[in-house]
């Protein structure tokens, strides 16, 4: 007898009960989705309860993408009960210590899981020598070399437990460009704008699903994105300002605030919007922050919690 016709005899003698149910339920369940996001770190900079600023994408329930570190994502992900032993793709948006400060900490994770040669491909913004009152930043190159390089602060890592190859790329171009296309997962982007921080916005494509990673972003950066999250199934938006003039004026200079989501989101014909990287100001003005957005963009809105899944 086949699962269907056997669930119907039991409606029919009223036996429909948790055992029979459970088993096909688990079934049903145990099939991944092809493309899905877990929020390890939805808040930062402020240590405010949440971890900074970090998600993992998932292909076909596999953990193998990790977009951005910020700290704290490493307790996230051990309570998420999910293991980075697959994970070979690095994506980090900007290299301010809310987004990148986990990383040696989630890569020693990941040494410790396996004995295997572990390989990280981790892509992130060119470099800035920041003129006279401006900040510098190491290219993504330099950055993991002042890590794990020779030189680096953490150089015993890469042979510490099993043998780790990093290779870091520099994604410097404002031309949307394609860094990698394999086995249908393809993965884009483009220039982003944070002030004097080089930024890079991500797009994820697996199996007719999508997700942009707006990253922290100004508003010279939104022409990029609106650009790379054409029709993405969803946008990831850091949200951490209120509409002007609710939050300090400095930092307009570095985010975009509700009712501009709300337009990127409309002009990119997005599915729905994940805000993330959340600040107490948003965090205390749901109700302010979803009106804005809809004036713009009737598609669902959802605020980030760390742990969360979605399946875009
Ligand atoms: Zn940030």
């Amino acid at each position: 007898m086949n699962p269907g016709s056997l669930l119907s005899r039991a409606r029919q003698i009223g036996l429909l009960c948790v055992a029979l149910v459970s088993p096909l339920a688990a079934a049903q369940d145990a099939t991944p989705a092809r493309l899905e996001v877990v929020v390890l770190g939805s808040g930062g900079p402020g240590a405010t309860g949440r971890a900074g600023s970090s998600h993992l994408v998932l292909l076909d329930g596999v953990p193998r993408i990790l977009v951005d570190a910020g700290p704290g994502s490493f307790a996230r992900l051990g309570e998420a009960r999910l293991s980075l032993a697959r994970t070979d793709i690095v994506l980090l948006t900007h290299l301010h210590v809310d987004h990148v400060g986990e990383l040696p900490g989630l890569f020693k994770a990941r040494a410790v899981s396996t004995r295997g040669d572990i390989g990280f491909r981790v892509f992130g913004p060119a470099g800035h020598r920041g003129a006279e009152g401006d900040a510098s930043f190491p290219s993504t190159r330099a950055f993991i070399d002042l890590l794990f390089g020779k030189a680096g602060a953490f150089s015993y890592l890469p042979a510490f437990s099993a043998p780790m190859t990093i290779t870091a790329s520099d994604v410097g171009t404002s031309r949307m460009q394609t860094l990698l296309s394999e086995d249908g997962l393809v993965i884009s982007a483009v220039a982003g704008h944070h002030r004097d921080a080089p930024a890079v916005i991500y797009r994820v494509d697996y199996a007719g699903r999508s997700v942009t990673f707006s990253g922290d972003v100004d508003a010279e950066g939104l022409a990029g994105l609106r650009q790379i999250a054409r029709g993405s199934s969803l946008l990831v938006f850091n949200s951490v300002v209120l509409d002007p003039p609710g939050s300090p004026p400095v930092l307009y200079t570095l985010h975009s605030p509700p009712a501009v989501i709300g337009e990127v989101a409309r002009d990119a014909a997005v599915g729905s919007l994940l805000l993330g990287h959340l600040s107490p100001a948003v965090e205390h003005a749901h109700d302010d922050v979803r009106a804005s957005i809809a004036r713009s963009f009737a598609g669902k809105v959802t605020f980030a919690e760390d742990g969360m899944r979605m399946q875009p």
